[in-house]
């Protein structure tokens, strides 16, 4: 099922409480989606599904229509989640402060439970500001928050930093205290796009300062971490350990996809050309292996094994509290 912010509030309290992770899983068509709300699904996770304005342009198509765009993701996600009982929430991940007209329009119109407003790139006084106005607005629609202080480093949709900033933790106290966003997503080293756990420089210290930051000035604010995808399992759960409660995946999804297709061309060529040898007017091409819905649905089931993986990761599984 879709739940609202209101809902996903619950969702996270819970998180924090019992030492779990909701995952937040880009996706930017019908076979990521499916394949990770089934997952949710056969594991009993609550789970996030995100979309970010660049998935926006590819599903509006040549048009590359964000507001269209954000509308056929938001339905397709809502959609795919109403035939199943855990929470599925929806998050606009990465909304740079000159696009901030679009993200009121996805909060005016309920598209999500959550929305990220990251305006890292401003001076904290700006970032501050515009984080505030979304805010308000947002909460006023049963939506939460989330920004970013520090920079995260690698390119990801319209952001992109050529290094990865550390947050001051005194700095995150005062821009949470003053903007009520109701999670914060910090930098700690982790890289946004590919990159291995080993040459990551992970400061689980500093997410560990911050926690105990927050809690100290009784702030309710969840830990996010972007760039998850190239950390370690254990690095994984270290940072859940100290206080994250929603890890970004993206690049996973995208390489689960592409090895499925790619195994599956590598093996089945011969349904489209003929074999070294077979003259192309005597070749007979094979509809039941080239049909899309065949080999998108291995794709899909690749995505899917992958994420039930993740839930485990995440500690997450049998820990939803829609599905029992
Ligand atoms: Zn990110």
């Amino acid at each position: 099922m879709y739940i609202d912010g209101k809902q996903l509030k619950k969702v996270f309290e819970n998180a924090k409480k019992e030492k779990y992770g909701l995952v937040a899983a880009n996706f930017a068509g019908d076979v990521v989606a499916r394949g990770i709300i089934q997952a949710g699904d056969f594991s009993k996770a609550d789970m996030i599904v995100q979309i970010s304005m660049s998935s926006c342009k590819f599903a509006s198509g040549k048009k590359q229509d964000v507001y269209e765009g954000v509308r056929i993701l938001a339905g397709l996600a809502k959609s795919i989640a109403k035939q199943y009982e855990t929470g599925v929430a929806i998050n606009i991940d990465h909304c740079t402060p000159e696009h901030v007209d679009w993200l009121k329009f996805i909060i005016n119109a309920k598209l999500a439970s959550m929305v990220m407003i990251d305006a890292s790139a401003e001076p904290i006084e700006d970032n501050i500001k515009v984080t505030k106005e979304i805010v308000e607005l947002a909460h006023q629609n049963d939506i939460l928050v989330e920004a970013e202080l520090g920079r995260i480093k690698g390119s990801e949709d319209e952001v992109s930093s050529k290094e990865s900033v550390y947050t001051d933790v005194d700095e995150a106290v005062r821009f949470v205290k003053e903007t009520g966003v109701d999670l914060f997503a910090p930098g700690i080293g982790t890289n946004h796009g590919v990159t291995k756990g080993e040459k990551i420089e992970l400061n689980i210290d500093l997410l560990n300062e911050l926690a105990a930051a927050f809690k100290e000035n009784n702030l309710d604010v969840g830990l996010v971490i972007h760039g998850a995808s190239g950390l370690t399992p254990k690095q994984q759960k270290q940072c859940v350990m100290a206080g994250a409660v929603k890890l970004n995946k993206d690049t996973r999804f995208q390489m689960e996809f592409a090895k499925a297709v790619y195994q599956y061309w590598k093996q089945n060529e011969d349904a489209i050309a003929p074999p070294e040898g077979v003259d192309e007017a005597d070749f007979m091409p094979d509809k039941d292996r080239f049909d899309y819905r065949r080999w998108l649905r291995i794709a899909e089931e690749y995505v899917e094994t992958a994420a039930i993986k993740l839930f485990d990761i995440m500690q997450c599984r049998n820990k939803s509290l829609f599905k029992k």
